[in-house]
């Protein structure tokens, strides 16, 4: 028989496993904890928690990660399951009680029959075999040097410089204009690829004093080694002086806004398309530390983005993680290494629960293409296909950067019979979702059975 293994038994390793097993493959689960650590680990146990306790909103109704609970609890979950077992009140959040949790899934996996732990480091990208690599941010510094050799280094990244990202509709079009500076391409969907923000001195001036004190998230300790190689935060830029954002990221030339076109504008601010539906835009350039609340405050200083939804907040932290868009098949397989597929953080999902439900698709369609019953992937309307679709194909390969499941991420729902508010149209995508995710289930079971 062949034998699956997976390498890293955190959120994601863990639930292969367990997803594979349950489908009748034999696992071998190689986990380097607790003989070699990390900085943000502590315990020796699957599935442990690094940072904060919640698996964010449990509304499967209008929220995308709650969605994302439900469907991993609908196909069987381990860690849903064990989540919900280990819950702990938090209102519409999922709380959980970690270091329970943690020992109930590493319980569960040592009581699977079809699943062998296997201590110690993995140092090389293996070149036979059937392999899930789900070793995370803080994968191990041998593993990712043999990684980084089979993808070229630029594609293997070790901090993430997350610039926040925008949704579409809340953009203010009064205000900003599409151009690209220069007006450079040789199509017009080029020359009209950036949204643009003009700003006047006085605003410019005030943005850069909210920057400056704003309040910044920490490095952790052991997490900077390597830092500074690409991208500064915006507020060490603002901290050099108060002109540096103005000619780099915000320099106001080669653009014309059509609003004003006799008004010069003293900074602007471009938004470039994240993916290819166009329903998510970033800030260029906005890779910041300032804390969640505060840098909301701050962005929504930018004229356009006064109303702004953001799909996510910037970020920067310690990550390895590839350029799935190009390095990955729709199956997650390495497109150069086909028996070796990647799952969890290392593929560009961002969080406990997405790197859960990665686990959970990589281990089915492992074990099926095991059995030789090859499994498609689940359609981009639910919330587990609609983030592998981003991380494989769907996200923009040059500017790649980890992402959270959100309805952006999603093909945009007609609002057929007029306008219906923003509650009401979530939860159009929330039932497609379910209904085409209990089709794909259905159909994947079936064929299996
Ligand atoms: P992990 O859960 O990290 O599991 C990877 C496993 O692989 C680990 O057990 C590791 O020991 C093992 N491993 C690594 N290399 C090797 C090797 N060479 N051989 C064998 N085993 C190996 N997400 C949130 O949702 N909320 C948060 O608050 C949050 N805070 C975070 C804070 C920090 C400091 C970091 C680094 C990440 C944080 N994340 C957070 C992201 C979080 O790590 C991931 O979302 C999630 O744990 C990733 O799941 P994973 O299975 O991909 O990786």
């Amino acid at each position: 028989t062949r034998i699956l293994n997976i390498v890293g038994g955190g959120m994601a390793g863990a639930e292969a496993a367990w997803q594979a097993a349950r489908i009748g493959v034999p696992v071998r689960l190689h986990e380097m904890r607790p003989h070699v650590g990390t900085f943000a680990h502590r315990t020796g146990s699957l599935a442990e928690m690094v940072c904060s306790n919640s698996f964010r909103s449990d509304d499967d109704e209008r929220n995308a990660v709650g969605l994302l609970h439900w469907e991993m609890r609908e196909a069987g979950g381990l860690i849903m399951r064990t989540a919900d077992r280990h819950r702990l009140a938090a209102g519409g959040a999922l709380a959980v009680d970690r270091d329970p949790f943690a020992e109930a899934v590493t319980d569960a996996i040592r009581a699977e029959p079809l699943i062998e732990m296997v201590p110690g480091e993995v140092c090389e990208l293996p070149c036979e075999g059937d392999w899930i690599v789900a070793t995370g941010p803080l994968t191990g510094s041998a593993l990712a040097a043999s990684i980084a050799e089979e993808t070229g280094a630029d594609a293997l990244a070790f901090f993430d410089a997350i610039a926040p990202i925008v949704h579409f509709d809340s953009i203010d079009l009064s205000k900003a204009w599409f151009q690209s500076r220069y007006d450079k391409g040789d199509t017009e969907e080029e020359r009209t690829a950036y949204l643009n923000c003009p700003m006047d001195r006085a605003t410019y001036e005030a943005f850069i004093d909210a920057i400056l004190g704003a309040e910044k998230a920490p490095f952790k300790e052991g997490e900077t080694a390597g830092y500074f190689d690409g991208c500064l935060p915006i507020e060490v830029m603002a901290e050099r002086g108060r002109e540096t954002l103005r000619h780099g990221p915000m320099k106001p030339v080669g653009l014309t806004n059509p609003h004003a076109p006799d008004v010069k504008p003293w900074a602007i601010v471009q938004l470039r398309r994240d993916n290819a539906l166009g329903t998510l835009w970033n800030i260029v350039g906005f890779q910041t530390k300032m804390k969640y609340g505060a840098q909301a405050d701050v962005l929504r200083m930018i004229p356009g983005l006064e109303e702004a939804r953001f799909a996510r907040l910037g970020g920067i932290h310690r990550n390895t993680f590839l350029n799935s868009p190009i390095l990955l098949d729709g199956q997650l397989r390495l497109r150069s290494r086909p028996n070796v597929r990647f799952a969890g953080q290392i593929t560009g999902v961002e969080g406990y629960v997405e790197s859960a439900a990665c686990g959970l698709l990589a281990g089915r369609l492992a074990a099926a293409e095991i059995l030789g019953r090859p499994m498609p992937t689940p359609p981009g309307t639910t919330a587990t296909g609609a983030l592998m679709h981003h991380v494989t194909g769907g996200a923009e390969a040059k500017t790649f950067q980890p992402m959270n499941v959100n309805f952006g991420l999603f093909p945009p729902i007609d609002a057929k019979g007029g306008r219906r508010g923003r509650r009401d149209r979530y939860l159009a995508y929330t039932d497609r979702a379910k209904a085409d995710w209990h089709a794909w289930l259905g159909t994947t079971e079936a064929e299996a059975a």
